[in-house]
């Protein structure tokens, strides 16, 4: 069957399922949220009452949830009632060992599983140019690859189940931290008299060049597409950091990794997130880092 099940119809999942109307193909879907139900069915998603009936005929389920408990309680609701050999794509952020256990309970089921989280936010899913970072076996590559493409600028496999969210939470354990890092920088170089754009010139094009930098920089001017030149506003929520580092965190300490900096970034993001920077762009963290220079300075 070429009908695409869609479960998980919000800020991500109603845009992604939208272009895949477009793309042309079936879409069937569910939310528990009235109003994702009706943008959906609004954008030509079939929107049925359960997550159960939403997979009945479907020949793929994608599901997009806010976390890895839901995504379980979801599978255990449609595994059964979907056909046998159904692929199941998740492109929510869930933890690797979650993703790892929903695959596991798919393939018992009878079906065949991936995951597929996606970096682009809200703008790459309404304009399908979303980056998705797979992981399934090899065989599941080129049919995945195919379902994902009117959502993706790009697929990039990153191994077997478990290796998409994987890479995700290095990628953004990363983010994270160089964000941190380079929001200091600037706070520090306003105690030395080192304007924002000086510092901003050498650093973009000497060995401080970063994405947090170059793109999601934390002072208004020197990239005018920043959020700092838009009130903080998102871009990436400091909401949606603060939880990618604690799953980063929960892989960090499950595996015995000595991650030092990714972990108190998790810290210092969890912080933020709940001391009012949760609806905010991560990068507004350079504020508070200024705060407390000011409140602790000779
Ligand atoms: P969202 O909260 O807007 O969407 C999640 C949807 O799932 C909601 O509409 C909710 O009603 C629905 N839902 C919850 N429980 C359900 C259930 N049992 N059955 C059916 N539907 C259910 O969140 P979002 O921003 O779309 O994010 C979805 C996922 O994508 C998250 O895992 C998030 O971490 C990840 N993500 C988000 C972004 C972003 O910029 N928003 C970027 C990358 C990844």
């Amino acid at each position: 069957s070429d009908q695409v099940a869609f479960i998980g119809l919000g800020n991500m999942g109603g845009p992604m399922a939208a272009n895949l109307v477009k793309a042309g193909r079936t879409v069937t879907g569910f939310d528990v949220g009235q109003e994702a139900c009706d943008k959906a069915r609004e954008a030509g998603v079939d929107v049925k009452g359960s997550a159960a009936e939403a997979v009945q005929g479907a020949g793929t389920v994608i599901t997009m949830l806010p976390n890895g408990a839901l995504l379980l309680s979801v599978y255990d609701e449609v595994l059964g009632a979907a056909a046998p050999g159904t692929l199941f794509v998740d492109c929510s952020t869930v933890a690797v060992s979650d993703a790892r256990q929903a695959a596991d309970l798919a393939v018992a089921a009878g079906h065949r599983a991936a995951d597929a989280p996606v970096s682009g936010g809200v703008g790459g899913a309404e304009a399908g140019t979303l980056t998705f970072m797979l992981g399934c076996d090899e065989a599941l590559v080129e049919q995945a690859t195919a379902l994902l493409d009117p959502m993706a600028g790009r697929v990039v496999h990153c191994g077997a189940s478990g290796a998409g969210q994987a890479a995700k939470i290095c990628n953004n354990m990363v983010l994270g931290a160089s964000m941190i890092a380079i929001s200091e920088a600037f706070v520090l170089g306003e105690k030395l008299g080192l304007t924002h754009q000086a510092f901003f010139d050498v650093a973009s094009t000497a060995s401080g060049q970063c994405w947090a930098l170059t793109t999601n920089c934390p002072v208004p001017g020197p990239v005018p597409t920043s959020p700092a030149n838009r009130d903080w506003k998102p871009g990436f929520a400091g909401a949606l950091m603060a939880k990618d580092l604690g799953l980063a965190r929960r892989a960090v300490e499950e595996s015995g990794t000595d991650a030092a900096v990714g972990s108190l970034a998790e810290e210092l993001y969890r912080r933020f997130a709940d001391e009012g920077g949760a609806g905010l762009d991560f990068s507004a963290i350079v504020n508070t880092i200024r705060e407390r220079s000011a409140a602790t300075a000779e």
